[in-house]
């Protein structure tokens, strides 16, 4: 099933972010954990591609492993430092795996990099075209309610975002925010610039405090009062700062499904309790 179909079915429901391991040794556990998010219910799962193609067999596999649950597989595929022939085998695989649905995007350049080694294509826009000469896919693309921290500015940002829609993008996963009327703010800028492709939000349950906060850092994401507050007063504390983080999720969640909004992706961090304990949260607000 294509994700486009899914998110103009008209029910309300939630998907879900898998990562891949580092190692062979730990896809046995990654594969078991599809299993275990799959019995609460998400409309899809994603799969995030390492960079520069690092896990992409452990990538395929965990897709292949959603898709014989019964459910899509967005594959996550990115161009960074990848030739033609390269992103077409990936492709060609998930193909052959069952996988209709896939998130293009450029990947984050290693400090390292140097030109020459960009790979065939510069921007995300350029691999979606490619994936769709590629089969008959359903195409999404990443989108910054904050601004990706190299456009400059959101404006540019946005202009940027259009590239995408004349791509052929079918739909925009946005990054995570803790603040919805940024997103409420972000959406009114895209629909001025004349983008009115489906946006999913991204929503990620925080779980450790100085990782959120480091993620944050990198991508430019501001921290409310609110959840700063909370971050810090259960730093210390897991267990609670998980609790309190699936609350503060939840509470997102409900206020955009409240606004219109039918699917709302979570980045579990591969914790089946966590996406669990959202669902159970909500409760009749999604659809079974
Ligand atoms: P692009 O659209 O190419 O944008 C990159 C930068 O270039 C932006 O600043 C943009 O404004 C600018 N730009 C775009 N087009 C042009 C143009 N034509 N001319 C000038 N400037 C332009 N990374 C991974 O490695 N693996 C993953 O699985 C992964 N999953 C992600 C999922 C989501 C939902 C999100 C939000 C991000 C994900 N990322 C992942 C991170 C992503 O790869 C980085 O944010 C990356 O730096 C930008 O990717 P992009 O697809 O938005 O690139």
């Amino acid at each position: 099933e294509k994700i486009i179909d899914i998110l103009k079915n008209g029910k309300i429901h939630l998907s879900c972010e898998l990562f891949p391991p580092k190692q062979g040794a730990e896809l046995q556990n990654s594969l078991e954990i599809v299993n275990k998010i799959a019995a609460s219910t998400p409309s899809y799962m994603s799969v995030t591609y390492g960079a520069g193609g690092s896990t992409v067999g452990y990538s395929a596999a965990l897709a292949k492993k959603v898709e014989d649950n019964g459910m899509p597989a967005l594959a996550h595929l990115t161009c960074v430092k990848a030739d033609e022939a390269k992103l077409a085998e990936v492709l060609g695989q998930l193909q052959g795996f069952g996988v209709k649905n896939i998130l293009a995007l450029r990947g984050d350049i290693p400090a390292d990099m140097q030109g020459e080694e960009i790979g065939s294509f510069a921007h995300a826009s350029e691999l979606m075209r490619f994936v769709k000469q590629q089969g008959d896919f359903c195409v999404g693309g990443a989108a910054y309610p904050e601004g990706h921290p190299e456009s400059g500015s959101l404006e540019k940002d946005i202009e940027n975002t259009k590239y995408k829609v004349d791509a052929g993008v079918d739909f925009l996963v946005t990054q995570m925010f803790f603040d919805n009327t940024i997103l409420y703010n972000y959406m009114f800028r895209l629909l001025r610039a004349g983008i009115n492709v489906p946006v999913v939000p991204g929503i990620m349950p925080v779980t450790n405090a100085k990782q959120i906060i480091r993620i944050c850092q990198l991508s430019g994401t501001k921290l409310p009062p609110q959840f700063r507050a909370m971050v810090e007063k259960f730093a210390d504390k897991p267990e609670a700062l998980k609790q309190a983080g699936i609350a503060y999720a939840t509470g997102q969640i409900i206020d955009l499904i409240a606004n219109g909004f039918d699917n709302v992706h979570i980045y579990t961090m591969n914790k089946p309790e966590i996406f669990a304990g959202i669902m159970n949260n909500l409760g009749e607000i999604v659809d079974k």
